[in-house]
């Protein structure tokens, strides 16, 4: 096989204490998963149906990497989410099994283009130009589940330039993940090397240039990166 033109490295993060990376396929997200949060952006607290987005694979940052503030916006926001990257797949996977095809957990940063999501919310357009930019997914490292899983009471935070921003435990979840992984698989095939963002608790606010964000997953996952010009 030639190829016209070099195919693109495959995206990936590193896995906690063993060498190896683990390579990216797609990048699913979902929103409005925290009542508080949902609140906080003007919506009604709704378990009917899941709102669900994607950001492209090469939208990853990894941990430690700077990210750069992207153009088109002047209200860029963090939103700490913990991510559950899948080692398993299938269609129609039922809640019963979806646990299974989780390979371990990270912690993430949805960055958002707060202004153009206002902007396609009032008119009705899709919300790729929010989401889905280029440097809009920072991940950590990732904690296989042998090693460590979150519970209840593992605690989501962020921290911006030492300040708590973010914070809530797990429990506050809405659609908990082997729930929102069965809802996925009805509407994607989902493979080996998804990474699924879980949503976001209230406290999202701007971020600007300089600014530096330690999130954190308990203890099981950290990330550190700078917003940079
Ligand atoms: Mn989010």
């Amino acid at each position: 096989m030639t190829y016209l033109f070099d195919p693109p490295a495959p995206v990936s993060v590193p896995i906690l204490d063993s060498g190896k990376r683990f390579p990216v396929r797609r990048i699913f997200c979902i929103g409005r998963n925290y009542a508080e949060h949902a609140r906080e952006m003007g919506m009604e607290v709704d378990r009917s149906t899941p709102v669900f987005f994607t950001k492209p694979a090469d939208a990853l940052v990894t941990d430690g990497a700077d990210t750069p503030y992207p153009p088109a916006t002047t209200d860029l926001h963090h939103e700490v989410e913990m991510v559950v990257a899948l080692a398993g797949g299938g269609r129609d996977v039922p809640v019963s099994r979806a646990a299974s095809l989780v390979f371990g957990h990270a912690v993430g940063l949805d960055l958002t283009r707060r202004d153009l999501q206002a902007a396609s919310k009032a008119k009705g357009l899709p919300w790729d130009t929010a989401k889905a930019f280029d440097y809009s997914a920072p991940v950590s490292a990732l904690c296989p589940v042998d090693k460590a899983r979150p519970g209840d009471d593992t605690v989501l935070r962020l921290r911006v330039n030492g300040e708590v921003r973010q914070q809530a435990e797990l429990a506050a979840m809405l659609w908990r993940v082997p729930e929102i992984l069965a809802e996925l698989s009805r509407l994607f095939e989902l493979k080996c090397g998804d990474l699924v963002f879980t949503g976001t608790p209230a406290g999202v606010a701007a971020l600007q240039r300089g600014d530096t964000l330690e999130a954190e997953l308990g203890e099981i996952a950290h990330l550190r990166t700078r917003i940079v010009d």
